[in-house]
């Protein structure tokens, strides 16, 4: 049926007036917070994706969420989201962001959306076969994703109600590992591309060749509560600089330490069924080269979610704990910047691209599909066809004195250190796997020394790629800090 010139003519007026109508009314003053969760599991059947290679999810041993708060300061509103994720493809959040702006009016550069990195999610990269690219076509599991987020912030903003917020810190070195090793010369093996590296990522436990940690760990818990004026909880935003804990069950979803962690501080809240809920959201800090390995002991056999577990009770005890030290104020001024950074994908060089057809057709010939040589010479070959642009995305959101600072890759530890060290505001921390995923971000310097994080097809950028970010971040923290300088 053809719709007549009129009809059409209503049918864009009336989209027109709830665009308007979505617009969430800014609160009258003083701070305003809201929280809410949105189930995001997945249907059982898909492939498990966070091992080097899928395996098929047969279970769900608990659910994965998207956890969402919304800050509003009666002129700005800004959400943040942690997603229960191994990552989320750029173009997953860019539909989620446009979702929220479409009902709510909150610009993408205000909504923080992160993955927590879990490992036993199902795949929200995008499909492997298309590559290296900024903008795809969403699947069916990104696109009912990007919905239920946003459906989380609207919630979040429907929740809000006047609020009182702190800043807190507490340190939980016995959980974080760094998991790239120098080692006794000869005794790190060659990379897929026979070359030899310095440092080996996840080298084994207890072995009398390791030497020691090729970089830091940042061991502070980072958390930003709020509460009813002088009441209950309404939420807690922390992020812990831990890659994520695994021991799950064979094929089964799970949202790993995070969720547990989220569970457990609401168990801990004096109201735990107060309506609207408490929501605790522990979003992945820098990571990129920190564990829960000790390498320097063998590794124990534990009961699936047991280290899970221990890891998560202990981390909401403490943070729980660093409650009372928390200094509650009734404003946060509220801003936020995000760009498009001109950095370059990973150039691969000719010689590598001959390598990797070759062993291409050599793995290939031979049956071998698994292999480090097999999977990285696929992988560098669609590499050396990526997309023009990255449009890597960079945030830095300013929560009355907290800067958060935003990378979209597996950051190393030493870059989040970097950004607290030399951000302007007095409390400053990172999330990584935000607003996109390019893969491991290394600094300069671990370039030098080689290992798993640094080959190409594992990073994806430029070398200089953490310098461009780090000084774009410390930029935008400048202008937000000074608005008028
Ligand atoms: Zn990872």
């Amino acid at each position: 049926m053809k719709y007549g010139l009129p009809l059409l003519f209503l049918i864009c007026l009336s989209t027109a007036s709830n665009l308007r109508a979505a617009e969430p009314r800014r609160s009258a003053g003083g701070l305003h917070a809201g929280a809410a969760t949105s189930n995001i599991t997945p249907e059982i059947g898909g492939d498990i994706v966070g091992g080097f290679v899928p395996v098929p999810c047969t279970d769900i041993h608990d659910e994965l969420h998207a956890r969402c708060l919304v800050l509003d300061d009666g002129k700005s509103l800004v959400a943040l989201v942690v997603c229960d994720l191994l990552g989320m493809h750029r173009s997953l959040c860019v539909e989620a962001k446009r979702l929220i702006e479409e009902a709510t009016g909150i610009p993408p550069s205000h909504v923080l959306l992160s993955a927590t990195h879990t490992h036993s999610a199902v795949n929200a990269l995008g499909e492997r076969v298309r590559g290296y690219q900024s903008d795809q076509p969403l699947t069916d599991y990104q696109r009912f994703v990007a919905r239920r987020i946003s459906d989380g912030v609207r919630r979040a903003i429907s929740a809000r109600r006047p609020a009182e917020i702190g800043f807190g810190s507490v340190d939980v070195p016995e959980h974080v590992f760094n998991r790239r090793w120098f080692m006794r010369e000869g005794t790190v093996p060659s990379s897929p591309f026979g070359k030899v590296d310095r440092v080996k990522m996840n080298p084994p436990g207890g072995s009398p060749d390791l030497l020691e940690p090729a970089g830091p760990t940042d061991p502070a818990v980072s958390f930003i509560a709020v509460r009813e004026p002088g009441g209950h909880l309404i939420s807690i935003f922390s992020a812990y600089s831990l890659h994520y804990v695994g021991g799950v069950g064979a094929g089964q979803i799970s949202a790993d330490y995070f969720g547990v962690y989220c569970e457990t501080l609401k168990r801990l809240q004096s109201a735990p069924e107060q309506d609207p809920p408490f929501v605790a959201l522990m979003a992945n800090g820098t990571s990129g080269d920190v564990n829960n390995i000790n390498f320097l002991a063998p590794r124990k056999g534990l009961p699936s979610y047991e280290q899970i577990r221990k890891v998560a009770e202990d981390l909401a005890g403490k943070v729980q704990a660093a409650l009372a030290a928390v200094e509650w104020k009734t404003e946060a001024p509220l801003a936020a910047r995000m760009q498009e950074l001109p950095i370059r994908w990973r150039s691969v060089e000719a010689p590598l691209l001959a390598w990797a057809q070759e062993t291409e057709q050599k793995t290939q010939a031979a049956g071998d599909k698994n292999s480090l040589p097999a999977v990285y010479s696929g992988r560098v070959q669609r590499l050396a066809q990526a997309s023009a642009e990255t449009k890597a995305p960079a945030q830095v959101v300013r929560i009355g004195d907290i800067a958060i600072g935003t990378s979209p890759c597996e950051t190393f530890a030493e870059t989040g250190l970097e950004f607290k060290k030399r951000s302007p505001f007095k409390h400053s921390f990172m999330v990584e796997l935000a607003n996109g995923y390019y893969g491991y971000l290394p600094t300069p310097r671990h370039f030098e020394l080689g290992g798993y994080e640094t080959w190409p097809g594992t990073n994806y950028l430029e070398p200089q790629a953490s310098v461009k970010l780090m000084d774009a971040l410390l930029g935008m923290a400048r202008e937000l800090e000074s608005p008028n300088r």
